[in-house]
Formats: C-alpha cells, sequence, structure tokens
C-alpha cells in the first residue's frame, strides 16, 4: 500500500546525517530539534501554534482534556471513520454521537452534523477522510451558531488546502479551534515510529495544551492540571523536519498518482472514483473507489491474486464496534456508513509509484471488470 524503502532512500543521506547529529547530541527528549520542527510547521500551516505530542491518537485526547467539557457531554463524530476518534471521546467519559457522512466525499456536512446537535451537544469532530477536507466553513457557521467546540481531526489531510467563499484559503487542521494530525509513517507526513501534533491560533488553548501534554505543568514540579506524558521525541522531530521540506511534492506525486488511476477507471460503470470538492484540494491519503454490485470482496480476491495489496478503510461502521456498544440504542443503523463499509476498496497509493506500477495496478482492476 505504500512503499518507505524507498522514500527513505531518495532522502537517505539527509535523514542518516539528522538522525546521527541527534544520536551523538544526546539530547534524545526535547531537544531543539523539537521547537525547530514546530517552527517550521507553524510556518507551514500558517498557524499560530504547533504542540507537538506522541501520536495523533493523543493528539486528540488532549485536545478533549482542554476544552473542559464535562461528563456525558455530547461530541458528534462521523461513524466512518477510524476509531481513535471516538476513543479518546469515550475515554474522557464523554458521549460519542456517531453521523453519517456524504455518499460522495465520505465526509460529515453541516446538514447532518446539525440534525444530531442536541442541548448536551457541546463539540464536533470533523475528520478530513482520505485527505479531503471536510466542507469547514458551513460546520464553524454551524459551530457558532450553537456555540460548539470544532476539533479537526486531520491525521489524513495534512498539507490540505481549504478555499473560504471570499476566497481565502488556509491548511485544514487550521480552521476549527484544535486541529490534530499524526505522523504515524504510513501518514502524509510521516515519522519512523510515533509522533502527532495539535493546532491552534487560540494562545490560551495553546499553553493549555501544551501543559495538558506536559503533566499539567507550566513550571517544572507545579502541577496544575491533572495531565499526560506525550511527547514528539527529537528523533522524529529531526526525521520531520526533513521530511515536511518534501511535503508538497509528495502531496503531488500522491495526486498525480490518483490523476493516473481517474483516467483509467473512467468509462468502468461499476467504479465510483473518487469525488473532488470544489473548496478544498485533494492530497490523497487514500485512494478510494466504491465498488457496485457487490463485487467488492471479489475485486479484492482478484487482485490478491496478482500480488496486488487492497485495504478495505473502513470494514466495519463505529456503531456497530463492541466497544461502542453502550452508545448507541440497538437496531441503530446509518445507511450510508453501511453502503461504504460493503463498498469502498482503497489501492496503493503513496510518493514512490512510476508509470509501470500505476499501469500494472489499473490494468488488473480493468480485467476484473471485463
Ligand atoms: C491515523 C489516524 C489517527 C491516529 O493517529 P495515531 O498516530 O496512529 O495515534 C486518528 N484519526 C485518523 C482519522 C487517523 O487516520
Amino acid at each position: 500500500m505504500v512503499d518507505l524503502g524507498s522514500q527513505y532512500l531518495r532522502i537517505k543521506d539527509e535523514i542518516d546525517k539528522a538522525v546521527q547529529d541527534t544520536l551523538s547530541s544526546t539530547q534524545y527528549i526535547q531537544g531543539p530539534q523539537v521547537k525547530t520542527f514546530q517552527a517550521a510547521l507553524e510556518t507551514y500551516l500558517g498557524v499560530r501554534h504547533v504542540i507537538p505530542c506522541a501520536n495523533g491518537t493523543d493528539a486528540l485526547q488532549i485536545a478533549f482534556m482542554a476544552l473542559g467539557l464535562q461528563p456525558g457531554d455530547e461530541v458528534i463524530v462521523p461513524s466512518f471513520t477510524y476509531v481513535a476518534t471516538a476513543e479518546v471521546i469515550a475515554l474522557l467519559h464523554l458521549k460519542p454521537v456517531m453521523v453519517d457522512v456524504d455518499p460522495d466525499t465520505f465526509n460529515i456536512t453541516a446538514d447532518i452534523i446539525e440534525k444530531a446537535i442536541t442541548p448536551r451537544t457541546k463539540a464536533i469532530v470533523p475528520v478530513h477522510l482520505y485527505g479531503q477536507s471536510a466542507d469547514m466553513e458551513d460546520i464553524m457557521a454551524l459551530a457558532e451558531q450553537h456555540n460548539l467546540f470544532v476539533v479537526e481531526d486531520n491525521a489524513q489531510a495534512i498539507g490540505a488546502d481549504y478555499t473560504f467563499k471570499n476566497g481565502v484559503v488556509k491548511k485544514t487542521g487550521t480552521i476549527g479551534h484544535i486541529g490534530c494530525t499524526s505522523f504515524f509513517p504510513s501518514k502524509n507526513l510521516g515519522c519512523m515510529g510515533d509522533g502527532g501534533a495539535m493546532m491552534t491560533n487560540d494562545d490560551a488553548l495553546a499553553a493549555k495544551l501544551r501543559m495538558i501534554a506536559n503533566h499539567g505543568q507550566q513550571k517544572k514540579y507545579y502541577h496544575d492540571v491533572t495531565g499526560v506524558n506525550s511527547r514528539l521525541d527529537s528523533l522524529q522531530a529531526a526525521i520531520l523536519n526533513i521530511k515536511l521540506r518534501h511535503l508538497d511534492e509528495y502531496s503531488a506525486a500522491r495526486q498525480s498518482a490518483a490523476a493516473f488511476y481517474d483516467e483509467a477507471f473512467q468509462n468502468i460503470q461499476e467504479l465510483q472514483t473518487p469525488a473532488r470538492q470544489h473548496n478544498s484540494t485533494h492530497v490523497f491519503h487514500q485512494y478510494t473507489l466504491r465498488v457496485k454490485n457487490s463485487r467488492r470482496d471479489d475485486l479484492q480476491a482478484y487482485l490478491s491474486e496478482k500480488g496486488i495489496p487492497s485495504m478495505i478503510y473502513y470494514p466495519v461502521p463505529l456503531y456497530k464496534q463492541k466497544a461502542f456498544e453502550k452508545y448507541v440504542p440497538a437496531g441503530f443503523t446509518l445507511p450510508v456508513t453501511e453502503q461504504l463499509c460493503r463498498e469502498v476498496i482503497s489501492l496503493p497509493i503513496h510518493t514512490e509509484m512510476d508509470g509501470e506500477l500505476l499501469g500494472f495496478i489499473s490494468e488488473s482492476v480493468c480485467s476484473f471488470f471485463e
């Protein structure tokens, strides 16, 4: 699905030197690499504050800890997403309220969210699934109207641009009150271990996030709130400092692979290629097709026989997961999520694909439908 080996080889000299320098420095925790990366990412994203942490799940958890919500407060989340989004909400004794998604963009919309708002709703988590922004302008307007926090799960869309109606362009993850991202190796900006970060333009929230991520202390050994220990280590920061410089070129490589696939599949009636939203760029964390006529699993088996990997993100709606049983009434169902779980398939997409590889994969997909 990804080719991290070839990607590493292309920047091996730079990475090896950064790692070696960090090893020699012995500042493995909170070394200068972390501050350098923080500043570079703030500049890249055009956001006042980046707060690095240990992984994307922690970023979401710390974000929710900082909002000062009460047990039982409701948080609206898409049911078609990675588990982490809802997991941290449950962990903090908040109530995940799962909603359906748009069948074309796979993201939640203001219309869908509005129907789920109750007097207990306190926050919304738009997930920019597969690399394309949810419709943030409408979501922010709705949130303001109902006095709700917006926490963006930007783990799959770092680098994507969202354009407002007045022409202003912002990076995903910098539009809501807090944005969260992951530097898991296979993410669009991946390190070589675990890593994550929170983003915000709010100075007070930034101070709170930083404090919670650091044992609830602002001054060493003086703990104002119950926090956690969540740090991006210096080695990962050193690696990310290099990879961030390549992020736009990585996004462009993913976009051209996606364009290749789109063209190859345009005449296959049984496939729906990924929709592009007019106000967001798509950085293609995943290239995800919908397969009609219940043929998805057969296509996956066919590709597998040819040695082509594919993945189902995600096979089970969150509300059908045992872990979330208690948050949904018996028989609860969301039709689009159900259908997507049956129809989606993600093809290999990464920064190292050449015409030969793309040709082989797309010809194989096409031959299944002949
Ligand atoms: C990867 C991912 C996360 C979690 O990130 P980790 O660094 O693995 O903890 C959260 N949300 C979404 C949508 C993701 O894809």
